[in-house]
């Protein structure tokens, strides 16, 4: 009943790196409920760079085929890797994984040009950190459910019970994310939650109907504890001094910045 916690402690470069053994900030839960979280990284070719280039009906297939022939191997997983398993992964993991094979086969190093957005600066500013800084948050108990309360106007306590959003998740709202994100959290709620203590969730309209004070805390709850590389490069602009944070993108960078 109780809520395991993540942290942020490690960084990409400490985060148990052997070569091209990667462990996996979450991993996957097998049949019996074991935990698998290293995985073994193949070279990359040119095969795989075309992949990246080629024309998906959305990104996060597009992330699905690479890392699918990307992932030789998962220690102690009795099958093949295939896209099925890798659409099981948990979002964190997936970017974790891009994180690792841009820094083994293109380097540490990254660099980009990132146009300030104050109207009347817009100048160009050049962006430079490392992969390695960059925090991840590992998990430190993973589960198929959570059970996280969530607490209503009144401050009456409702339990919830809810699983972490996988890559599978993230294709099924993918359509919506431009579009409306309050109908992608919807969708994404309806799929992540099993059952809320006091409320009907088994339909996306009935998770629509949820008071927003409840769908807020379940997004709350998702963005404190879900594992990961934190993406969100902070910096301010060196001409105006005006905030200039943006989300690392990790499908453009593998093309970008070698
Ligand atoms: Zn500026």
């Amino acid at each position: 009943m109780s809520t395991p916690l993540a942290h942020i402690a490690e960084s990409v470069n400490d985060a148990g790196v052997h070569g091209r053994r990667v462990t996996l900030p979450g991993g996957i839960l097998d049949a019996h409920g074991n935990r698998h979280r290293v995985v073994e990284l193949r070279e990359l070719t040119g095969a795989d760079e075309e992949v990246l280039c080629g024309q998906f009906e959305s990104a996060t297939q597009q992330v699905t085929a690479f890392l699918t022939r990307a992932i030789a191997r998962m220690e102690g997983w009795p099958a093949p890797i295939d896209a099925r398993l890798v659409d099981t992964m948990l979002i964190g993991d997936r970017d974790y994984l891009l994180l690792r094979l841009r820094q083994l086969e293109v380097g540490d190093h990254v660099h980009e040009v990132v146009r300030c957005r104050a109207r009347d600066c817009a100048k160009k500013v050049d962006v430079e950190f490392l992969i390695s800084e960059l925090p991840v948050r590992q998990l430190e108990v993973l589960s198929e459910h959570y059970v996280v309360p969530l607490t209503d106007e009144q401050g009456v306590r409702h339990l919830a019970k809810l699983r972490l959003p996988t890559g599978a998740d993230l294709a099924a709202v993918a359509p919506l994310l431009e579009s409306n994100p309050g109908a992608a959290n919807t969708r994404l709620y309806a799929r992540m939650v099993q059952s809320i203590e006091g409320f009907d969730t088994a339909s996306e309209e009935q998770v629509r109907g949820l008071p927003m004070r409840l769908r807020t805390q379940i997004g709350t709850f998702v963005g404190r504890h879900a594992p990961g590389p934190d993406l969100q490069i902070d910096i301010a602009c060196p001409h105006c001094g005006g905030d200039m944070t943006y989300a690392f993108d990790l499908r453009g960078f593998f093309l970008s910045s070698a």
